[in-house]
Formats: structure tokens, sequence, C-alpha cells
């Protein structure tokens, strides 16, 4: 018969009907090719349920009995109430245990069968007793389907309200059964192959209904062979996107800087200290990429301090040689602010002229417009300005964007495309271009990020880009010494602060909010400037946040800049590149509520000079399990990479990264931190593909799902 899987509606698979087939449509289940790739999230091996009497503490276990009660019980504590089953299955008792959902209650009478799953506890009183929190159960009915849900290893699927996993598993059955021998595998044969991927019938089959003899703990923890071969295809249309837009750009035409350097040479002399090789070695990098014909797409990795600012300015230092502008793009006005500050004073005696173009600085934006148009100004640093509608450059060379965890792929491209804006002769054929003909040049684009991403993560994120790292420090810094302390031990922290601003070193205190609120209960750095005033009557203790005026911020942060502040009371404000060598001290108020890497780039505030610096997160128990491992990382290591595979490890990738991935498919399958090397091979594999055969003409059903699995956000293939 041969059904188009991808286009027939679940609606239509016997058991659904309309009414089901919008339940399953907010599962994102629309087509029965998305159903059979709709894969369970957990297994049960209920070929072997266990009686209630041989279960063991602290096991994942699910066992098999009839209800004996089901009360809510009114516990006397903060009002909360306790739904508690309990059942037997004649070996035994044991309770599940619901805290503050007490209408689960009438879902249960007693002499019902149940399943129940979950973590084996003791009654925490008793110290005995067999218990389960939250544990997941289904009803045992004696249908003709009984065969589905038990005596196999059995699928557990997410599901919604009104659909229970037991009707959803009898739908998969059923699904399955149907479709799948209208499958089509479109992963060329050679790939499966060389790889030892199973069939993709079977690989379905076996990842929802697994067959008797797998491994139950290779399926929960995703690594069984056919989970991995529907993991793979995903990873494997991600990965040939990405290589089909990274070919695309290599052919773009560029701009070769071929220029002397004397720019680039001059400033290293006026530099107070040596770069480090690695900051070395990976100028070379973007300077190859720059002098080619082509345009680069590079990202610069290195954690926070590593010297990243010096890098950029010698790659727009060269463009201006050349006679191209540059644009430095930062997430926030306060961090455009200092690379201003910083660059002008590093470049003044150069010759060039640098700008500054923020979203506040409305009437000197029309002024400066005219001069970016017109080409007077060699280097703009700015927020998202940069990118608005209205800003023309005259030839813009070298677009650079830091700290791109904060940009989306979009905002890249929107910088990117200002270059080609530019006035000139449209599509010149000349093999020889000069800055007059570059209506039809790309420029280059170099990307920074402090975020500390494992090498094959950024491989997925930024898989268009080149790749340069800086796995350097500058020498001479010693590791910032990080101390946790509780709410009664505010005093050493005092003392510590008199102690350091005595010696003329600068403090940075940190608070999670502006203002006090009932509802969060937390404390605010408002009211903490005022009371640190109080503490510190010498001290010049100043206030930062997001509410204030641009331009009162500004004057803050010189200020503190040229050490006229003391303490400098703040929110995240100054999460990113604020760069004051002086200030070697930092507390973080409420330092549990903070992400992890939002806890690193903070403290990379400090420990920037040559002198000892020092973190102190001040935490308000009671902690969360979460929170308790994000502080124990932060004292125990200074590596950001460390820092960030915990963070993931943590959050999970799809937190992680958030919506940075914006113009980017979902892996609603695999996940690359458990995948990485799997992903490692999908990205092998599509490169080579595609070196081979750019268009996949020879793979035409391939070329199909891929343009699927890109649809509404890259357009992949040029139509027509
Ligand atoms: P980031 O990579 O976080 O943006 P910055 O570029 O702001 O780091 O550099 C941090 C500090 O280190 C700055 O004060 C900068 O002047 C200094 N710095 C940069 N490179 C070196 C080097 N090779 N040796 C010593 N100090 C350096
Ligand atoms: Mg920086």
């Amino acid at each position: 018969m041969g059904k188009n899987l991808s286009e027939f509606p679940v609606q239509y698979i016997k058991g659904v009907g309309p009414r089901r087939a919008k339940l399953l449509n907010t599962l994102g289940i629309r087509t029965a090719e998305e159903a059979l790739y709709y894969l369970p999230y957990r297994y049960e091996d209920r070929k072997n349920i266990k009686k209630i009497s041989g279960l063991e503490y602290g096991r994942l276990e699910t066992v098999i009995g009839k209800v004996i009660s089901a009360e809510v019980i009114k516990l006397p504590r903060r009002n909360m109430k306790l739904f508690e089953l309990t059942v037997s299955d004649g070996s035994g008792l044991v309770k599940g245990k619901w805290f503050n959902q007490p209408f689960l209650k009438k879902n249960f009478e007693a002499g019902q069968e149940v399943i129940l799953s979950g973590i084996v506890k003791r009654n925490p009183y008793w110290g005995v007793g067999f218990e389960f929190d939250n544990p997941e159960y289904e009803f045992v009915t004696d249908d003709a389907d009984a065969f589905i849900h038990t005596a196999r290893i059995v699928p557990i699927y997410r599901t919604t309200a009104g659909l229970s996993v037991r009707q959803l598993r009898t739908i998969m059955f059923n699904l399955i059964n149907t479709c799948i021998n209208d499958v089509s595998d479109y992963i060329p044969d050679e790939i499966l192959e060389r790889n030892y991927f199973h069939g993709l019938t079977e690989s379905i089959f076996n990842s929802h209904f697994p067959a008797n003899g797998i491994d139950i703990d290779s399926l929960n923890s995703g690594s069984s062979v056919f989970q991995k071969r529907l993991y793979f295809e995903e990873l494997f249309k991600f990965e040939l996107g990405l290589s089909i837009i990274k070919k695309g750009k290599e052919v773009e035409k560029g701009i070769a800087f071929n220029c002397d350097g004397v720019l680039v040479r001059k400033f290293i002399d006026t530099l107070k200290f040596k770069l480090t090789s690695a900051q070395q070695r990976v100028f070379d990098e973007i300077l190859r990429d720059m002098r080619s014909q082509h345009p680069m797409n590079r990202l610069l990795q290195g954690d926070v301090g590593c010297g990243k600012t010096v890098i950029a300015v010698m790659a727009m230092l060269t463009a201006a040689e050349c006679g191209y502008q540059s644009a430095l793009m930062a997430p926030t006005e306060i961090l455009a602010g200092q690379h201003y500050i910083n660059i002008h004073r590093m470049i003044e005696d150069m010759g060039l002229k640098v700008c500054l173009m923020t979203g506040s600085k409305k009437k000197e934006r029309e002024a400066l417009r005219c001069d970016i148009a017109s080409g007077e100004i060699n280097i703009i640093i700015g927020t998202h300005a940069l990118i608005q509608e209205g800003v023309e450059f005259k030839n813009l060379g070298l677009a650079i964007i830091d700290e791109q965890h904060r940009f989306g792929v979009m905002q890249r491209q929107l910088l990117k495309k200002k270059g080609s804006r530019v006035r000139g002769f449209e599509g010149s054929k000349k093999e020889v271009l000069t800055p007059g003909d570059l209506a039809t040049l790309t420029p280059d684009v170099l990307v920074m990020t402090a975020t500390p991403i494992p090498r094959t993560l950024s491989m997925t994120l930024y898989g268009d880009l080149d790749y340069s790292v800086i796995d350097e420090l500058p020498p001479g810094r010693s590791p910032v010494v990080t101390r946790l302390f509780n709410a009664g031990q505010k005093e050493y922290i005092y003392r510590a602060i008199a102690e350091e601003t005595k010696k003329s070193r600068q403090v940075y205190v940190v608070y999670p909010v502006i203002d006090e609120t009932e509802k969060t209960n937390l404390k605010s750095a408002i009211l903490g400037r005022d009371a640190l005033a109080k503490i510190f009557p010498g001290l010049k203790v100043e206030l930062i946040h997001g509410r204030l005026k641009p331009q009162e911020r500004e004057n803050i942060m010189a200020s503190f800049k040229a050490g006229a502040i003391n303490v400098l009371v703040s929110t995240t404000v100054i999460e990113v590149g604020v760069d004051v060598p002086n200030a070697t001290m930092m507390l973080i108020v409420h330092a549990e509520r903070f992400g992890l890497s939002q806890l690193h780039q903070l403290r990379g505030r400090v420990g920037r000079g040559g002198s000892q610096s020092y973190c102190f997160l001040l935490m308000y128990e009671p902690l969360s399990e979460d929170a308790r491992r994000r502080l124990d990382i932060m004292i125990k290591t200074n590596d950001g990479f460390r820092i960030a595979e915990e963070d993931l490890d943590i959050r999970g990738p799809g937190e992680f990264f958030g919506t940075r991935q914006a113009g980017m498919p979902d892996l609603k399958l695999a996940n690359i931190v458990r995948d990485a090397r799997l992903l490692d091979t999908a990205r092998k594999e599509a490169f080579a593909l595609i070196d081979k055969d750019a268009e996949l003409n020879t793979f035409p059903e391939l070329k199909k799902g891929l343009e699927m699995f890109w649809k509404g956000k890259i357009e992949l293939f040029k139509t027509g």
C-alpha cells in the first residue's frame, strides 16, 4: 500500500479519532511519522515485577497490587495536605505519597489493581516500611490488550491530561504495527554500514516495545543500539544543515585584508604586557582568515579574563589599516561603554576615529549616523542599536560580536548584512577588489564568547563557524579564593571588606534583585546599599543597576574605574565584561539564587589584576539540592570549562543553551551531552557527504527529509 507517513494524520490511526488527535497534537504529534519518533522517556521491566516484601531501599522499583486505602491527611505544618495510597500484593504493604495533590484521591478506590513505580524509601519517622514519593501509577484493567502493558519491558511516555500512559501506549502499539512497513530509511546505506547501525524498522520497534532480552538499563540510559540509530538520524540531519550553511559561506566573496600590519605592531608596542602564546596563536588564525578571499566566520572562545578584547582590537586595526570600518557589538550598554573607553584609550595615538553608538543616545545618533555613512569613523562600538535600520556603513569590513551567548543567530546575520548594503558597484566582476567594490562583499565576522562550552557542543551551537580558543590566562593571575558563608557569618565578611578597602582595593557586592518584594523575600541592592553605607561610614558606597539612566550608569562605572568608589553595590548588570583590575573582592548575596555560569561570570570580575582576589558566596538556607551542588562546584574550581560541564549536567542542554539556539531546529531525541560521540560521528559523516554532493542530488529522499527538518528555520537549498 505505502502510506506517506509524514503526511498521514494521527487521527486516522486505530483508536485515535478527533478528540484524542487533539490531545496528541499538544504533545507535538500530528502525523504518523511524528508519532513513530515520539519515544518513551523511560522503560519499566514488567517481566519481573518485584514482590513488595523483596523491595530494596534506594532503587527504582515497580510493584503491582491492590489498593487498600486512599486518604488525604492534613499535616500540622504549613497547611500541607498529603495524599497517601496504601497498596498490598499479599507479601507486604507499600505506601505512595503525594504532597499537596489531594485531588488525586478521587482517582483511586479500594480493591483496584494498580502498578506503582518509584524510588523505594523508608518511612522517615519509623525508619522502616516501604514508601514511594510521587510514584508513577497506572491502573490494571483486564482488557484484551493486557499483553501490551504487562509481562514485557513496557514503554513509559510523557503524556497530557485526558490521555493516560496506558491509553497512549495502546495507541502507539497499534500505530507501530500498522505503519512500520511504510517507513523509509533515507540515510545512505554506506553510512549505516560503516557505523554498524540497525535498520530503521527494527530500531523504531525496539525503541518503543523492546524485544525480550534487551538490557533495560541500556534503554533507560538511552544507550541501546536501537535508540542510538534514531538519535543519529536526528543529529545527522542537524549536521547536514550546518554543513550546507557553512559550505554556502565558503563560496561567499569576502575582503582580502592584505596590508602590512604596521598598526598592529605599533599597538603591541604600546601594551604594558606581552601577549600570551594562546593570544598570539589565535590572532594568527584570525589573520589567516582575514587575508583570505572568503569572509571569516570564526568563533573565539576564552574564559573570562583571558584577554579577548586585545585580540578584537588587533583585528579591528588590521581592518582599519586596509581602509575598512569595523563594528564591535556588545550585549549591554555598560559593556559597550567600557569597551569604548578601553579601546579609545588603547588606540588614541593611531589616528583613528572610534565612536560609541547605543540605544539611549538618541540625539547624538543622528550625527554619528552621518559620520559612519561617510566613513569618517573607523571603529564603531555599540549595542544592538548597531543593527537597527538606518545605520549604514560606508564599508564595513569586520563585524565583531562580544559575549555571543547573549545574542541570537539572527542578530549575527543582521549585523553581517550591514556589510553588503554599502554603496558601490553592484555585482562587480573584477578580479582584484578595491574598497569601492564593497557592495558585493560580505564582512568578516568574529564572534567572541566567554561561555566555555565543551568543544563538541560548540560545534553544534556554532557549527557553521570555525573555532579558536584562548586556553591560557595571562601570567601572574592567582586563582580567586572562593568561600561560602551563611547569614550568621556576615561579620567575617564585613571585616574582610574593611581590611581590603584599607589597602585601597575595591569591592563589588552583588544582589539578585533591585527592590525588595513581598513575593520573593530576597535581600535587595537598594536596601543593601543603605545597610552597607551605615556599616562603613568612612567608605564611598555606590549603587548601580539596570533601572538607572544609561548616563548615570556610565558615570558610576567611570568613577568606580577611577577608584573614587570603594564599594559598588549592583545587580547582575556587571556580569559580563566589566574590567576593573583594582577590584579584588566580590560578595554575592543570595548566591544560591544564581545559576552556575552566572556565578562564574560574576566571579570573573575580580582576579583581573596581579593581586590575590576573593569571592564570598553568601547563602540563605534552606538550599535546594541543585543550589548546594552549584555552590560546591564554585568553591572547588575556577576552571570555566569544568564549571560549564557541571552546569550543563545540572540544567540539561535545553535550559543551558536556552533561546540562544534560536534559528536552529530543536533536537527532540538526541541529547548533545549524552550523545556527544554520536554527534561527532554525525558531523563527520554529514560534512563528508556534503563535500561529495553539496546539493544531495543523489539522495532525493534524504534531501526532502532534511528540508522538512529545517523547515521555517533556514532555507538550505535555493529553490528554482
Ligand atoms: P576577556 O577575555 O574576559 O574579555 P579582557 O580582554 O577584558 O578579558 O582582559 C582582561 C584583563 O587582562 C584586561 O585588564 C587586559 O588588559 C589584561 N590582559 C589581556 N591580555 C593580557 C596579557 N597577555 N598579559 C597581561 N594582561 C593581559
Ligand atoms: Mg570581554
